[in-house]
């Protein structure tokens, strides 16, 4: 392949111009329906166009382009990824699987290259769901399995998401019209950041996902004995937080002891909360996430138990309350062959690992068969300024995705 064949190497300039659209002139922030998601649906739909598509948006603000097949109103490979990003976000989380997806199609059609099935991107209006606490707005929308009672959702300042659609020129009622058939898709992929820390240990600049992890959140209360910090001796105590430390380092030790399996507690509450009065109150969260659900809810059930021994041995009292819970959604088998083929093709060593966070790829999975490849970050750091990948891993994922494009394109031809 020459260079001309390439991903364009300037991937990097096109993700500093993407971040250049921020609600913050300090740091980028980037929320669906707000002028800046306006912004950046032209800039993202422009490239398209440049890239040789043709492009809309859809009833939920998602930019579509698309590269006709040969057969006019064949079904479409759909690349894509979020144009939203969260609070004080990175540049590369879900911009890169953007302008990737853009970079294979700018070279396909440079070289005059359409396969029978169409290729489609969708840059979607909201992933992170900063604005309203949802989950997956855009993709769920196009899946058909928006929740339309989030309709009614304030964001802070007291803006439902239907008026925040509104006033960025959606009709809220018509959103079913976002809905993708099935028969209309051949598959999804997404290049994504791995927003964690595995192919940089590995030292490899991309993988293939296996599945997007499922995952249990609780809200764990335990009530004990507030009491006086000077007078009651340590045998008479009920301490709350005590007993909560026992169930965190249970917490610790279940995600351990299961490869895959990750498990956080990252709030507590301790009351009354003062320096000489011994805790009679904690209520801490639990986040516990595997890419088998079998595996996790095994995992889940044994934390259940051994935090309720905890609680009687120490005469403290448990309520555990389930917050949520998504089951696991694999990436199809014959996509991440395809994926691995293709690293093998371009002198890259085949590897495979789970996403533990979730991805539109996810709400995808209910229409059509979807496939991820991961892209090194630095130290794993996302969702923050700090987030950083190279110039030259960012154009190996573009790279990897094009050559997945062009074998399953091929093999339909
Ligand atoms: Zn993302």
């Amino acid at each position: 392949m020459n260079s001309h064949q390439d991903p364009s190497t300037d991937i990097m300039v096109r993700l500093d111009l993407l971040a250049t659209i921020s609600e913050s002139p300090r740091h980028l922030t980037r929320r669906c329906f707000t002028p800046e998601h306006r912004q950046i649906n032209d800039l993202a739909g422009a490239l398209m166009r440049d890239a040789g598509m043709t492009v809309r948006e859809d009833a939920v603000g998602n930019v579509i382009g698309r590269y006709e097949g040969l057969v006019e109103g064949a079904p479409a490979i759909m690349l894509g990824s979020h144009l939203d990003t969260v609070i004080m976000a990175g540049k590369y989380d879900g911009g890169l699987g953007i302008l990737a997806a853009i970079d294979c199609v700018r070279s396909l059609h440079s070289r005059g290259i359409r396969f029978v099935d169409a290729i489609e991107i969708a840059g979607f209006a909201d992933e992170e769901g900063v604005r309203f606490q949802s989950t997956y707005l855009g993709s769920r929308a196009l899946a058909g399995t928006f929740d339309t009672a989030l309709l009614n959702r304030p964001d802070k300042d007291g803006v439902t998401l239907a008026e925040a659609m509104q006033e960025f020129g959606l009709d809220p009622r018509r959103i079913g019209e976002a809905i993708r058939r099935t028969d209309e898709l051949l598959c999804y992929l997404e290049v994504h950041i791995e927003q964690g820390p595995v192919l940089e240990c590995e030292g490899l600049a991309v993988g293939a996902v296996t599945a997007i992890s499922g995952a249990n959140r609780m809200t764990v209360t335990l009530d004990g004995t507030a009491g006086h910090a000077g007078t009651v001796p340590m045998s008479a105590r009920q301490d709350a937080l005590i007993a909560a430390s026992e169930c965190v380092l249970a917490v610790e030790e279940i995600a351990a002891r299961r490869a895959s399996m990750v498990g956080t507690v990252g709030q507590m509450t301790v009351s009354p909360g003062a320096t000489n009065v011994i805790p009679g109150r904690t209520t801490f969260s639990v986040d516990m996430r595997a890419p088998k659900d079998d595996l996790r809810r095994a995992a889940v059930a044994e934390l259940k138990e051994r935090m309720r021994g905890v609680a009687a041995r120490r005469s403290v009292s448990i309520s555990i309350e389930a917050t949520h819970e998504a089951t696991s959604v694999a990436c199809a088998p014959w996509i991440i062959d395809e994926i691995e083929e293709a690293m093998t093709e371009l002198g890259q060593r085949p590897f495979r690992l789970p996403s533990g966070a979730g991805h539109d790829a996810a709400a995808m999975a209910e229409i059509t068969d979807v496939g991820m490849i991961f892209v090194r970050c630095a130290g794993g750091i996302s969702h923050s300024p700090d987030e950083s990948i190279t110039g030259e891993d960012a154009v190996a994922g573009a790279h990897l995705l094009l050559r997945v494009v062009e074998n399953i394109g091929a093999k339909k031809s």
